[in-house]
């Protein structure tokens, strides 16, 4: 059963077994190792086609590519030519007019950490323990593989069994295909008895169509047999009304018995249940068989199976006509699956948000009012742990005659700190506002807070950023955000470096000046970038900062040390694409938010294409400003998920916690490097201020009190102060 194949879109392991072994086989039908014998029914397919005044020539021409498999019962179903049924299991001539050219259109290979495991999401797998189905779907993500290859061999099904042991992360199995229900009582009993010696294995799903094409192979011994495996639940692929029979029903009927939950996936397709009418009453039929819609899939994008697609608004239509109108047990969730993920699509209910208020429209197109929640009332349910947050911050000033241009450069607004004071107050707790001034010791210590959501970056002295943290250690008050040492490492460019070359996180190479007499390491390859070691927010950072000979460098070196009284560190310059990357939460909840892209392309040509003083003052421009900001980064998901790696990583190693922006950079051989991290990115709430953790939390679909609650319920988590 597939579609977004429940039992699992690409077999991406044998691809790679392919690749070893396989390599003279025809590029036209890959991975043939094994065909299966013909069906035995071959004859009674064929008479029953013939009677429906099939064209076989053309059947057997596009069977060549794809395999065509019906059992005798789902060929039964069929009353005419071209009816659902039909549609779905017999070869259709527009299969052969690919517009699409996509093997794996989901990208699984990239998360197959093993063969025939995938790996996307952070507590579940994949397991695909079949190359098999009982019938062909003409529509199946993988059909260019499935039934062509060989049965995926056991040993390998244990191997990824062992993957899962390993990963204790991993508390949710998807096994998958193929069809599992495929394969013997005797084998399926040995896949479930290695998944149920894992401890950490909570549940097992186990995705099939074989109750829709097959009833049949529901049989009492299997039923008996996959009960000893509870916590279990078995996921079904029912496609039309049609398919709703007696046996069927019988065999669902087996399964619900056993105590197996049932649920239903159901692919959009063309000419087969692409009407509300046909939704709803499958819906509605599944239901009085006791299996729950879960999800409806937008069709994905494969080769020769474009005939199938339906446009975006058809499914929202048949959404929107199923909400409210019919009970809400069958109402499937309707996604997008791709590289990312399932993506969930729905109407749109919410009409319009204010700070006061949304308007939300009924099923019927009434609009009602519904107040956001106010101060103090709700906080009492909300936290009984704590009741009174600190905000701490550094006020930005104006700067004055005798200070340096870029002295407040990362201090923040007044607007920002009414924006993340007002979200902690939505979520229901009493802000005292506490700026980290000279007075921060006895300010916060008189105050009588809980809890300190800390965004303050320090006032004074080379480590600056870790004061306030150490402030409140000191007095024993938990905050947001990361600790001391971690503050105080990220905020040096060399520590921060030295740490991240000891854990072979790739950074460029560099060198710390701290006297102009020094010599420049003859490993050092021009051009090199001059940067004050401890600054962040691209202070000290002009575009005379990127330099191509000695003389320039000492110059710049010369500039750093006199006008920011420290270090100047010197590096390798990379001139590839700029990306940064915000993380959100600690350990197995850390969110790695969508990527985003520095786009230089709109700097005039006498500007490099870094960030720089001028870069900024010409995107800032409020008269004509360039957003130079690209989020989601348009990148291959090869590049994107190396990206997260290494940010994850990076995160870690410098023990960072709650929140942290990596800026990472490629060089000239496309290698990610890891230019810089920020452990109190800033959280601008308006959209052009360039700020992009914020940006990216906004493509990740979050409000800005939704991130602001996530931060501090990240740390409130992390001290168990979470009720
Ligand atoms: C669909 C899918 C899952 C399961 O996702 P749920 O939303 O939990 O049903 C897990 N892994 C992969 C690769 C998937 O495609
Ligand atoms: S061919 Fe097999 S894997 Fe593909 S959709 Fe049908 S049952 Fe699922």
């Amino acid at each position: 059963m597939n579609k977004p194949t429940p039992e699992g879109k690409s077999l991406s392991g044998e691809k790679r077994d392919r690749r070893q072994s396989q390599r003279k086989i025809s590029e036209s039908v890959p991975g043939i190792e094994e065909p299966d014998p013909p069906p035995d029914n071959n004859r009674s397919v064929y008479e029953r086609l013939k009677q429906c005044e099939a064209d076989l020539d053309e059947i057997n021409r596009v069977k060549r590519k794809y395999p065509m498999k019906i059992t005798q019962y789902y060929l039964d179903l069929i009353h005419q030519e071209k009816d659902p049924i039909w549609r779905q299991c017999v070869p259709d001539k527009e299969e052969l007019e690919a517009t699409f050219n996509v093997e794996d259109p989901l990208e699984e290979e990239e998360y197959t950490p093993v063969p025939y495991l995938v790996h996307k999401y952070p507590d579940r797998v994949l397991l695909l323990v079949s190359s098999k189905c009982a019938m062909y779907c003409r529509f199946c993500t993988r059909k260019r593989k499935v039934g062509r290859i060989r049965q995926i061999p056991m040993e390998d099904i244990f191997k990824a069994i062992e993957y899962i042991k390993e990963h204790k992360e991993v508390r949710d199995v998807i096994v998958s295909g193929g069809d599992p229900l495929i394969r013997s009582d005797s084998e399926i009993e040995a896949i479930l008895q290695g998944l149920r010696q894992i401890p950490h294995l909570e549940i097992i799903r186990i995705g099939t169509r074989m109750p829709c094409v097959k009833p049949s192979r529901i049989t009492p011994r299997l039923v008996k047999m996959l009960k000893r495996y509870h916590p279990l639940y078995v996921n079904i692929h029912f496609n039309h009304p049609a398919e709703i029979t007696e046996q069927s029903k019988r065999a669902c009927e087996l399964l619900a018995n056993a105590g197996i939950p049932l649920g239903s996936q159901t692919v959009l397709l063309r000419g087969v249940n692409d009407s509300p009418e046909v939704m709803k009453e499958l819906m509605t039929r599944l239901l009085q068989i006791r299996v729950r819609p879960y999800y409806i899939y937008q069709c994905d994008l494969v080769k020769g199976v474009d005939h199938f697609r339906t446009p975006i608004e058809n499914g929202l239509d048949i959404m929107s006509r199923l909400q409210g109108f019919t009970s809400g047990l069958m109402l499937p969730h309707l996604v997008i699956d791709g590289p990312g993920g399932k993506v969930p699509i729905s109407p749109q209910y919410i009409k319009e948000t204010t700070s006061e208020q949304i308007i939300v429209a009924n099923y019927l197109g009434n609009l009602y009012k519904y107040p956001i929640a106010r101060t103090g009332t709700a906080r009492k349910s909300v936290n009984k742990k704590i009741s009174k947050i600190g905000l701490a911050f550094n006020l930005k000033k104006e700067v004055a005659k005798n200070e340096r241009y870029d002295k407040y450069a990362e201090f923040d607004d007044v607007g920002t700190i009414e924006a993340v004071s007002k979200a902690i107050n939505v979520a229901g707790y009493d802000v005292t506002l506490l700026e980290a001034d000279r007075d921060f010791f006895e300010k916060v210590k008189n105050s009588g807070v809980d809890f300190v959501f800390n965004m303050a970056e320090g006032i004074a002295g080379k480590s600056r950023e870790s004061y306030v943290p150490a402030i409140l250690e000191t007095l024993n008050i938990p905050y947001s955000g990361s600790g001391v040492l971690a503050q105080a490492i990220t905020l040096n460019k060399s520590r921060k470096k030295e740490i991240l070359s000891y854990y072979g996180i790739q950074t460029p190479r560099f060198q710390t000046f701290g006297d102009l007499r020094q010599k420049l390491n003859p490993d050092l390859k021009f051009p090199l970038i001059v940067k004050p070691e401890a600054e962040g927010s691209s202070v000290g950072i002009t575009n005379n900062s990127l330099v191509f000979d000695i003389g320039s460098l000492k110059k710049q070196v010369d500039h750093v040390i006199k006008n920011y009284s420290q270090n100047a560190l010197v590096e390798e310059y990379c001139e590839g694409r700029e990306f940064t990357i915000g993380l959100l939460g600690n350990n197995v909840g850390v969110r790695i938010l969508p990527i985003v892209e520095i786009d230089f392309s709109h700097l005039p040509d006498h500007l490099h294409k870094f960030e720089s003083y001028e870069s900024k003052w010409i995107y800032d421009n409020p008269k004509d400003s360039i957003d130079p900001i690209i989020c989601p980064a348009n990148i291959k998901p090869g590049l994107k998920a190396q990206l997260e790696r290494l940010s994850q990583r990076t995160f870690l190693k410098l023990g960072c916690v709650d929140l942290c922006r990596i800026d990472i950079r490629l060089d000239s051989n496309e290698i990610p490097n890891v230019l810089d991290v920020n452990a109190l990115p800033g959280l601008m709430p308006d959209i052009r201020s360039n700020s992009r953790f914020t940006r990216a939390c906004y493509a990740a679909g979050m409000t800005y009190n939704e991130m602001i609650l996530l931060i501090l319920n990240a740390a409130l988590k992390r001290y168990g102060l979470l009720s």
